[in-house]
């Protein structure tokens, strides 16, 4: 690094516990160095099995289980959460499951807070950042409060090998995205950007080696190691570019979140690279290339990732819309986002075609 060193740091507060097994064997510690004796166990309807176990380990000290966790955290959804929560008297949370579960977890603790225990069973890095979503009316709002960010994380590779291979290799690019945009982000700092490339290192080998084997406890614990990275990264930095388009493709479009991830990164990152030599440079090393938005495509295509917008069900006639929809509001990014910066990375991203752009 060449510039003068200058950057803020926070270390947030919170344990890890990372260990095959740990859902039943160490969740109830965690509760217990917390000071809870009345936890609620939030989870969606197909988790429930496995956050039944986890309720089980609890003991006397879970004083209920509610699955109705859902996509992108419903208000009512929210609110109905709540009510349960308060009914059953509980002074602390646990969630167990997928951003979805651990999304109803903050939105819970946002209004009462309620301290949060998380239990993740996906890559998607929710429980390392203190970023709560709600859905009210059809629009997604997002915001940041320490309140909402877990106390403790426990992980368990165990729980993830249920999760089937499309859904692993999108969700751990959709961790590697955290990585890439945090290496740019205007509040990165050294530490950051240690965690960002070993994040990605971390997913990139694990994630070819669970498709060849899903039952593969190393490799799932890799690439949980790499989600916990990469969502660190997440929490402590600001997205941009690539993350305002998802936000948009998402919210706007009804396209589904980690698919969309996959699919955007090459490009989203070929239009920062110019503006953000390190960053790509870092990526690069950690992917062992030297071009890395080819590589990240390369790397979704070998393992059957959806290639293009087209394929997840965007129409063309949306691409403006959603180019307009991505410069309305101000955000950080290196590179200015222009009403055609955006298009074009949107219509490359569309098209599936290799991550290059001229012109633009
Ligand atoms: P998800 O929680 O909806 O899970 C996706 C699907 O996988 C669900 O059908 C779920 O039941 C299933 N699933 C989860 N774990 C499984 C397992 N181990 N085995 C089998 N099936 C399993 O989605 P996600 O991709 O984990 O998270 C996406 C959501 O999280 C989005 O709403 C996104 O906005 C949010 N998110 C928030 C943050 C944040 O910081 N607040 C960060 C990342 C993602």
């Amino acid at each position: 690094m060449k510039d003068v060193l200058d950057f803020s740091y926070e270390s947030r507060p919170g344990r890890v516990v990372f260990r095959p097994g740990a859902a039943t064997t160490a969740t109830a510690g965690e509760a217990a160095g917390l000071g809870l004796r009345r936890l609620l166990v939030v989870c969606g309807r197909h988790g429930a099995d496995t956050a039944r176990a986890v309720a089980d380990s609890l003991g006397p000290a879970c004083v209920g289980l509610h699955d109705g966790a859902r996509m992108h955290v419903p208000a009512e959804v929210a609110d109905r959460a709540m009510e349960v929560a308060r009914a059953a008297g509980a002074d602390g949370l646990v969630a167990v499951g997928g951003g979805s579960s651990i999304g109803l977890g903050k939105a819970i603790a946002l209004r009462t807070g309620l301290p949060l225990i998380a239990v993740p069973s996906t890559y998607s890095g929710s429980e390392m950042t203190p970023v709560w979503g709600l859905t009210e009316h059809g629009v997604k709002r997002t915001g940041r409060d320490p309140v909402v960010l877990p106390r403790s994380v426990v992980y368990d590779p165990a729980l993830t090998l249920s999760l089937p291979v499309p859904l692993s290799v999108t969700s751990g690019i959709n961790a590697i995205a955290h990585a890439v945009e945090a290496l740019y982000a205007p509040d990165t700092s050294p530490l950051i950007a240690l965690m960002a490339e070993e994040g990605v290192r971390a997913m990139t080998v694990a994630l070819p080696a669970l498709a060849d084997a899903p039952d593969s406890l190393p490799d799932r614990g890799r690439a949980l190691y790499g989600a916990w990275l990469c969502g660190s990264c997440l929490g402590a930095t600001t997205m941009g570019l690539h993350h305002k388009l998802c936000h948009v493709l998402g919210g706007t479009f009804g396209l589904p979140h980690a698919e969309t991830h996959t699919v955007v990164l090459p490009y989203a990152l070929a239009y920062n690279a110019p503006a953000a030599p390190e960053a790509a440079a870092t990526v690069a090393r950690a992917l062992d290339t030297t071009d890395a938005p080819n590589a990240l495509r390369d790397l979704a295509e070998s393992l059957g990732a959806p290639r293009s917008l087209a394929e997840l069900g965007l129409k063309e006639a949306d691409l403006a819309k959603a180019a307009g929809q991505t410069v309305g509001q101000a955000y950080a990014n290196p590179r200015e986002v222009t009403v055609e910066g955006a298009l074009a990375v949107l219509r490359a991203a569309f098209e599936g075609g290799p991550p290059e752009f001229s012109g633009v």
